[in-house]
């Protein structure tokens, strides 16, 4: 049986920012990583962006083996045995360690009644399926208008296809959005030639043969050679579960990242519930630059760093030429208090409560997240002048 000084179960980018951690503080102790997926750790982001135009896939590695981590792909870990601190994997083979992560990240939320031919979009094999049939003329239908669903509508009508994005909101984006900013963007997407069918939920998915059939509850019947659906995901807490973990949303960590008080259990990710002192309560963040920061300090934190995680994560997209980047909570039930410099081109949304920032969304308005991280740290009210200031 091999033992780990830290064995890391997960194999996204908060596992190799975990193993960046470690190493800042401990050159040579033993990492094992263990993966379900077939391929080391890779960036997640350009699989429904810069793969789509210019970028080589060869530049979505992270690099992970090369810091001198055994690396197992195609090894999900099914069981845990915190008194004998062993993981065993789907093979049988059981791992001891002195310092766990639990890297687990999310499942894509599935709908099982759908024909299972749906590709439910996450992963580098799914890119890979997907670019493959991607073309002149293929006809894709694509559910859900959060990020996936936004951004793989973008991306595969810029490659030719004849797309199709039904959501059950009024807008694109509706779930971060003002309502007049997602309407606008529905508008925008037409004008990019996808056929947006907004307030429409999917009532079922058949096929026959390669063709695909999307019903949506409103009756519209939509032919096409592929679905691609965007959900949501499910956070991955199964092994923390039967292991009698504390999880509720997402494995709950406290500020160093430790699992129920434990000294040798952490979590960090996209399955993690973290404590949030600059908004209070706790949340769980699915984006690439919590993965990377709190990956690397909580990593840190298993080599001993006993640094509190307080960074507050920033998150972006693009959706065809319009793009933005964000910051705390983009709860759209919130006071909205907006600064245009161009109506929905150029702007700043700020979700307040009796005037105080919760968050910020910088419409393509850049370098800006620091000035916008201080405003929700600081806990004060904000008026025009402070929301312009951000425009300038
Ligand atoms: C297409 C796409 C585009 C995105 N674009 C953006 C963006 O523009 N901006 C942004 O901020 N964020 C974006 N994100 C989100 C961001 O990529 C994620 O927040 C981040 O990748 C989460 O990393 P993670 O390692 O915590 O989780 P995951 O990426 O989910 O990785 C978890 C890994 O653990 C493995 N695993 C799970 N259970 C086990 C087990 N029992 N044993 C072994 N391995 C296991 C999984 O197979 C997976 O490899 C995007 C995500 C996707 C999918």
């Amino acid at each position: 049986m091999a033992e780990y000084r830290y064995l890391i179960i997960g194999g996204g980018m908060t596992a190799d920012a975990a193993c960046r951690g470690i190493r800042d503080h401990d050159a040579d102790g033993s990492i094992g990583l263990f993966s379900e997926e077939a391929h080391e750790p890779y960036a997640r982001p350009p699989l429904s962006k810069a793969l789509w135009k210019s970028k080589e896939e060869s530049s979505i590695w992270r690099g992970t083996p090369g810091l001198g981590v055994e690396v197992h792909t195609s090894r999900a870990i099914t069981a845990l045995d915190l008194d004998a601190r062993t993981a065993t994997d789907a093979a049988g083979e059981t791992h001891a360690w002195q310092t766990l992560m639990l890297a687990t990240g999310g499942t894509p939320r599935r709908v099982d009644a759908w024909d299972d031919g749906v590709v439910y979009f996450r992963t580098l094999d799914h890119f890979r399926r997907l670019r493959e049939l991607a073309g002149d003329g293929v006809r894709v239908a694509v559910i859900g208008g959060g990020f996936i669903g936004s951004e793989i509508a973008a991306a595969l009508v810029t490659n030719g296809c004849a797309v199709s994005i039904v959501f059950p909101e009024e807008g694109i984006g509706a779930r971060l959005f003002p309502g007049a900013l997602a309407r606008f963007v529905n508008g925008y997407y037409r004008e990019q030639g996808v056929d947006v069918l907004a307030g429409e939920s999917v009532a079922a998915v058949s096929r026959d043969g390669e063709a695909f059939r999307v019903v949506t509850d409103g009756g519209r019947e939509i032919e096409c050679d592929a679905v691609v659906a965007g959900l949501g995901i499910v956070p991955r807490t199964e092994l923390a579960e039967a292991a009698g973990l504390a999880v509720a949303d997402g494995v709950l960590v406290d500020e160093l990242g430790r699992v129920d008080g434990r000294e040798d259990v952490f979590a960090a990710g996209d399955v993690a519930r973290f404590p949030v002192a600059a908004l209070g309560g706790t949340r769980r963040v699915e984006h690439e630059d919590h993965a990377n920061s709190h990956g690397r300090a909580v990593g840190a934190n298993m080599a001993g760093a006993g640094e509190p995680y307080s960074h507050l994560p920033f998150f972006y997209s693009d959706l065809f030429d319009l793009g933005y980047e964000a910051v705390g909570d983009l709860d759209p039930s919130l006071e909205i208090l907006e600064e245009w410099a161009e109506p929905n081109r150029k702007g700043v949304v700020c979700y307040a409560e009796a005037g105080v920032p919760r968050g910020f969304l910088l419409w393509d308005v850049w370098g800006k997240v620091d000035a916008a991280t201080g405003l929700v740290r600081a806990g004060e009210p904000v008026d025009e002048s402070g929301l312009r200031a951000l425009l300038d």
